[in-house]
């Protein structure tokens, strides 16, 4: 499935429905999805450099709309994914809660992070879930909101 000059291309959709039920929220509710795990994964300086850039230039601002990486990377001994580089995907569409993009296809490709709005948890939403889940060659997901918050997801 090729759409564009991209050599192939996987697509990403989230939908941030905390936002919509905030006092439902307890947790993560990937948590309770046996498919879902939370993981502490390690990521460079300047991923994490460029995610709060992102949330605060994108996201946090006023009229502000989600945004999603690409994130590249390698895989240690035991499975794990460290997030080395974030790229930036072809978006063909961005709202305050939800966002589509391609991500292009990489030898690298470990996942992606997408950005949750001010007053939302960084808890995935069922949209999210799905798409990580069959999203086949993502080992990894993180969703990034306020106060610096982020949380990495894992499949079992
Ligand atoms: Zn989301």
């Amino acid at each position: 499935m090729s759409r564009g000059p991209a050599i192939g291309l996987m697509a990403i959709i989230t939908t941030c429905c905390t936002v919509m039920q905030p006092a439902r929220v307890t947790g993560p509710r990937a948590e309770r999805r046996p498919e879902i795990y939370v993981d502490t994964l390690f990521y460079s300086p300047l991923v994490r450099n460029n995610f709060q850039f992102m949330y605060d230039n994108i996201t946090a601002k006023p009229d502000g709309v989600e945004f999603v990486v690409c994130l590249d990377g390698k895989v240690s001994p035991d499975g794990t994914p460290v997030i080395l580089q974030s790229l930036l995907p072809h978006v063909v569409y961005a709202a305050k809660d939800s966002i589509l993009g391609y991500c292009p296809k990489s030898p690298h490709y470990v996942g992606r992070a997408h950005s949750h709005p001010p007053g939302s948890t960084c808890a995935m939403s069922k949209v999210d879930t799905t798409s990580f889940i069959k999203d086949t060659l993502a080992k990894m997901h993180a969703v990034i909101c306020e106060n610096r918050q982020m949380i990495s997801y894992r499949k079992r």
